[in-house]
């Protein structure tokens, strides 16, 4: 009896300890991806997550609320983080990350050279550094040939900025903002962060193929980006809009949405759906909106 006391109880945490760790190397492995532009209210936070390896790209504006969405979607086993991309620094993209950066280890951070006077700007500052100087972290400067690659071959390019900022301490921070491409085979992503109409003969005429699929809509619909001649470009069927409810800025724009309409781009919206989440299953099949 006292055998079987022991040896049940043993068995059972061993097959149990089997399953979490083939639950763990699964996960791992698992070639599928998926983009999720996370409800932040009025910001942006987009999760990209393949095996493993997860990509952020801006954080909202709350720490407390982007911590809770990324526990959604990363395993409570997974506490780490490869790389945080801020668009620009705003505090509707970059709020909520000083708490990532003190929840995770993250592996690389990609910002711009772009300055802000916020108090929020210059205590995230002070954390990548303090972090990059202690090792545990590298800060790259996010410019066009910058490139992320996941495992099961999926790219994500930074187009824009086209090269180093140098106008670092301008007033209108979004014109340096960050556009990525992320290409998951024949489906693509674009993410411009607030990118405005005044950068696009930057960007246009740089010779980047920018279309895509998939449109994360520039600075929450503003009207002063997403312009008919960026749309004719990115050509994309549908578009995401990460925009707070009733906010105090009137996004999106009834021009925007008239545009995307004029375009026919099917338009999805954090205020309206929450997140939204798109699955890439692997290479030779197209992502899909799995929820909204
Ligand atoms: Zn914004």
């Amino acid at each position: 009896m006292l055998h079987r006391k022991i040896f049940f109880p043993i068995l059972g945490g061993l097959i149990a300890l089997i399953v979490i760790l083939s639950v763990i190397v699964f996960h791992g492995q698992n070639n599928a991806l998926s983009v999720v532009f996370l409800d932040v209210g009025q910001g942006d936070a987009i999760l990209i997550s393949q095996g493993s390896q997860q990509v952020l790209i801006d954080g909202g504006k709350d720490g407390k609320l982007l911590l809770e969405k990324l526990g959604k979607y990363i395993p409570f086993w997974d506490r780490k983080l490869e790389t945080i991309i801020e668009t620009h620094p705003d505090q509707d993209h970059i709020g909520g990350l000083v708490d990532v950066l003190r929840t995770y280890e993250v592996g690389s951070v990609l910002e711009t050279k772009m300055q802000n006077n916020s108090q929020t700007f210059k205590k995230l500052e002070e954390t990548v550094d303090q972090l990059a100087s202690q090792h545990k972290l590298e800060k790259i400067e996010a410019k066009k040939n910058v490139v992320i690659k996941f495992s099961n071959g999926a790219i994500l390019q930074i187009l824009y900025p086209l090269e180093s900022v140098t106008d670092t301490n301008s007033n209108d921070t979004n014109l340096a903002s960050v556009v990525a491409k992320l290409t998951v085979g024949d489906s693509r992503f674009l993410f411009t962060g607030d990118f405005p109409t005044l950068q696009d003969s930057s960007l246009l005429g740089s010779g980047e193929d920018v279309s895509a699929n998939f449109l994360k809509v520039a600075h929450h619909g503003s009207k002063y980006a997403t312009s008919n001649e960026f749309l004719e470009k990115v050509k994309p069927t549908e578009a995401i809009i990460s925009v707070g409810k009733n906010n105090s800025y009137g996004h999106p724009s009834p021009e925007v949405l008239q545009r995307l309409l004029q375009h026919k781009v099917k338009i999805l919206r954090t205020d309206e759906s929450g997140d939204v989440e798109y699955e890439c299953q692997n290479l030779n099949s197209k992502c899909f909106l799995k929820s909204f």
